[in-house]
């Protein structure tokens, strides 16, 4: 008998999972089950808006989507709608492609302070991800600090220096758009607590920031070394050295006609947010790397901004009905098996690293493992989820409705713009109306 599986969450991890599963050409059918109405994960919510290439992996995705075999429930979360426990009686095999979604913190005095965001919330909110709609951030102030040396910490600050044309073909959500360019924003300082060569920024992403129409990129040339050093891999070492040589061309990038800057800050831990009950400063202390760890030296010093952004990684939540590893913020797993049918994938399994195609062996392997377990179905699937959520009164989104919603959005689009996103839930629902 066909056997049935339910994939929770629709980003790359579900989609490779679901992809992996078609390509056994078992008899085996498969429901995505994503909460929001629009599917894709961090492509759609995390991916920086201005690198549409990026996204089109969505395309693949699709494919997917509309194969035989695979049915889409979207607008329906797991946890709300639906528990775990039921969908183990609905399937034979429930796969968990949760992700990561909260950040981590930095554990230090101040940071419930009034315009201090984490990546996650502040990127959720320019990619119009409707969790976020709400944070509406102050951006009355030309001085932000984004905490983290990686690449969603130049995504942020890249963002937040951009120009109205150089945003023209992006799909940023409009109030975010309006908010960031009417503000007076002039200096990113970009702070990480160990130095340029320990940086994480990919070398396409941070070549970029040489090549903005009205930002340059500011380093102290006395913290770059002549040459990388370390114990590196030899992957590791090439990729450094191109980010080396590419900081070291920073102070050559001409600042005629720039009016916004973004400051590469190394050796500097954050110590406090300071101000009253909105962020008015950040206090750092001075750091140097030994053995590959930053270690404070008891110096301080302050940089005055009106906005903080830790962007220092990020962080997956308990999920309702399976064990959850506390310190590690993933769910507890033997090499992707959490038990009684239940398999993990993507950064709920892993943690929040890796790039869109690091997830593609945890879809294979789970995909493997469920075959390996399950000889043969004998759960109803699909259309017992169907009537449960129907009898809850639950509006499930098939993936014809998303692509409704996805037309209503790209048709909406300004000129140039790959598309107009709805912000709300109800918008999207109210598109199928
Ligand atoms: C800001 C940012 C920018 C990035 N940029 C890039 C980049 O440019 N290039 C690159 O290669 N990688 C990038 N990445 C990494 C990439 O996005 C991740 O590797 C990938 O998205 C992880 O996939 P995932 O499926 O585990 O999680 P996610 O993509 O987070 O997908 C999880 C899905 O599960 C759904 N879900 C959660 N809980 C429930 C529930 N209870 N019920 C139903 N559904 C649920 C969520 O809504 C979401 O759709 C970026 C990551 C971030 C955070």
């Amino acid at each position: 008998m066909t056997i049935n599986v339910a994939v929770i969450g629709s980003g790359p991890s579900g989609f490779y999972t679901v992809d992996a599963l078609l390509k056994s050409g078992k008899d085996v059918r498969v429901d995505i089950i994503e909460r929001l109405p629009t599917p894709f994960g961090l492509i759609r919510g995390g991916v920086a808006p201005d690198h549409q290439t990026t996204k089109k992996v969505a395309r693949v995705y699709e494919k997917t989507a509309l194969s035989d075999g695979v049915g889409y429930f979207g607008n329906v979360e797991v946890g709300r709608d639906v528990s775990i426990a039921e969908l183990k009686e609905i399937y034979d095999a429930v796969v968990l492609a949760v992700g990561a979604p909260r950040d981590r913190k930095l554990g230090i005095p101040g940071e419930d302070k009034a315009n201090v965001f984490g990546s996650a919330d502040f990127v959720g909110w320019y990619n119009a991800h409707p969790d976020f709609k709400d944070l509406d951030p102050d951006l009355d102030t030309d001085t932000v600090v984004v905490i983290g040396n990686g690449n969603v910490a130049v995504d942020v600050a890249r963002v937040l220096v951009k120009t109205d044309e150089e945003m023209t073909e992006t799909d940023i959500a409009h109030h975010a758009h309006d908010a960031i360019q009417a503000s007076p924003i002039r200096d990113v300082y970009m702070v990480g607590r160990r130095g340029p060569i320990e940086a994480k920024f990919t070398n396409v992403e941070l070549r970029e920031m040489g090549k903005l129409d009205d930002c340059v990129p500011v380093i102290d040339p006395a913290v770059l070394p002549d040459e990388v050093e370390g114990d590196w891999s030899d992957r590791d070492r090439r990729l450094k050295e191109r980010n080396l040589a590419t900081m070291k061309e920073f102070p050559d990038v001409d600042p005629t006609g720039k009016s916004k800057r973004v400051h590469f800050t190394f050796y500097a831990m954050p110590v406090e947010i300071l101000g009253g009950d909105k962020v008015e400063a950040i206090r750092f202390e001075r750091t140097k790397v030994e053995n590959g760890r930053s270690v404070g030296t008891g110096e301080t010093f302050d940089i005055e901004c009106g906005m903080v952004i830790p962007a220092i990684g990020y962080f997956s939540e308990p999920f309702p009905g399976v064990p959850f590893d506390e310190q590690n913020g993933i769910v507890v797993h033997d090499d992707g098996r959490v038990g009684d049918g239940v398999y993990a994938v993507g950064w709920i399994k892993r943690g929040p690293t890796g790039v869109i195609g690091s997830n593609k062996p945890d879809g294979e392997q789970a995909a493997q493992q469920i075959f390996e377990d399950i000889a043969d179905g004998s759960k109803p699937g699909s259309e017992a989820l169907a009537n449960l959520l129907a009898g809850r009164d639950v509006r499930a989104i098939t993936y014809k409705d998303w692509q409704i919603i996805d037309a209503a959005e790209t048709s909406s689009a300004r000129p140039g713009a790959p598309r107009r996103k709805f912000i709300t839930v109800d918008e999207m629902i109210s598109a199928l109306d």
